[in-house]
C-alpha cells in the first residue's frame, strides 16, 4: 500500500542543511497496523506528512497504492490525498462552530457529494464512531474523546484507503485515549490500513508493527501486540478499574 524507498527529508534553515529523514526504507501492506515511535524531533511527523502527500520528500521513491508519487503536480497530490488518506492529528482539528455533522461532511464537499446523500454518509461515519446521538453537537460540547471520535468519522468518511494518525491520543487522558485505540482495532479489523504515531509505548502495542525513529532513522523494528486487551494489560489504571468492577 505504502512502499518508501531510500527517502531523504532536509530542511534549509537559512543556508545551512538540516537532515531531518535519512534513507528512511519502509513498506506497510494493505490492511497493516502500523505505529510510529521514537523521541521528540526524530522526524516522525515529517515522515507521516509525506506519506500523507502533505510534504515531498528531497530524494528517494515513495510509491502509494501501486503509483509513484514522483514529479507530480500540487493539485494531483491534493486530489490524490483526498481521495486515498485520512487524517487524525492530536489537537483533532474540527470547525469549532460547526456541528459534528457538518465536521464529517467537509471532506464530502470537497469530494464533490451531494447534499442529501452527504448528510447520510456523515451520518454513518458518526455511527460508526458511537456518536449517533451526538450529530447537532459543536466540539464545545463533546468530550476530548468524542471530538477525537468525530475526527475519525471526517477521516473514515470517504473509505481511504489509509488512515494516518499523528498522536491521535497524546491530548486524552490514558482511558480515552484506549477507547480511540479500541477505535481502530474495529477499523482495522473492517479493513482499514492505519498508520499511527505516538510517543506512549502501550499505545505502540495496540499496532501489529512498531518502527522506531531515532535523528531521522529507522532503528528498529519489531511486533507490536496487535490488541488493545493485552497492550493494556498491566496499566494501573486498567487494574484499578478491573477491581472496581469486580466490588461492583
Ligand atoms: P517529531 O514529529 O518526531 O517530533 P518532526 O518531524 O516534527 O519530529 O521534526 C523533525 C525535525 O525536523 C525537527 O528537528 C524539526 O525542528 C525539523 N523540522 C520540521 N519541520 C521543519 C521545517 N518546516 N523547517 C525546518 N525544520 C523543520
Ligand atoms: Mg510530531
Amino acid at each position: 500500500m505504502v512502499t518508501l524507498q531510500n527517502i531523504t527529508k532536509t530542511y534549509l534553515s537559512g543556508k545551512i542543511e538540516v537532515p531531518v529523514l535519512k534513507n528512511i526504507d519502509l513498506t506497510v501492506e494493505e490492511g497493516e497496523y502500523l505505529a510510529i515511535m521514537g523521541p521528540s524531533g526524530s522526524g516522525k511527523s515529517t515522515l507521516m506528512n509525506i506519506i500523507g502527500l502533505l510534504d515531498t520528500p528531497t530524494s528517494g521513491t515513495y510509491i502509494l497504492d501501486g503509483q509513484s508519487m514522483e514529479n507530480r503536480k500540487e493539485k494531483e497530490l491534493a486530489s490524490i490525498r483526498n481521495s486515498k488518506i485520512g487524517f487524525v492529528f492530536q489537537q483533532f482539528n474540527l470547525m469549532p462552530k460547526e456541528t459534528a455533522l457538518s465536521n464529517v461532511e467537509l471532506p464530502l464537499i470537497y469530494a464533490g457529494v451531494r447534499h442529501g446523500e452527504r448528510a447520510k454518509r456523515a451520518s454513518e461515519a458518526l455511527e460508526q464512531v458511537g456518536l449517533a446521538d451526538r450529530l447537532s453537537f459543536k466540539p464545545t460540547q463533546l468530550s476530548g474523546g468524542q471530538q477525537q471520535r468525530v475526527a475519525i468519522a471526517r477521516a473514515i468518511v470517504n473509505h481511504p484507503k489509509v488512515l494516518l494518525a499523528d498522536e491521535p491520543t497524546g491530548a486524552l487522558d490514558t482511558k480515552s485515549g484506549f477507547q480511540i485505540m479500541e477505535l481502530f482495532e474495529q477499523l482495522h479489523k473492517d479493513g482499514v490500513t492505519i498508520v499511527m504515531i505516538t510517543h506512549e509505548p502501550d499505545i505502540a502495542q495496540c499496532a501489529q508493527r512498531i518502527v522506531s525513529l531515532r535523528d531521522g532513522r529507522i532503528v528498529d523494528l519489531s511486533k507490536g501486540k496487535g490488541s488493545v486487551k493485552e497492550a493494556e494489560k498491566g496499566l494501573d489504571l486498567d487494574a484499578e478499574e478491573k477491581g472496581e468492577m469486580q466490588n461492583e
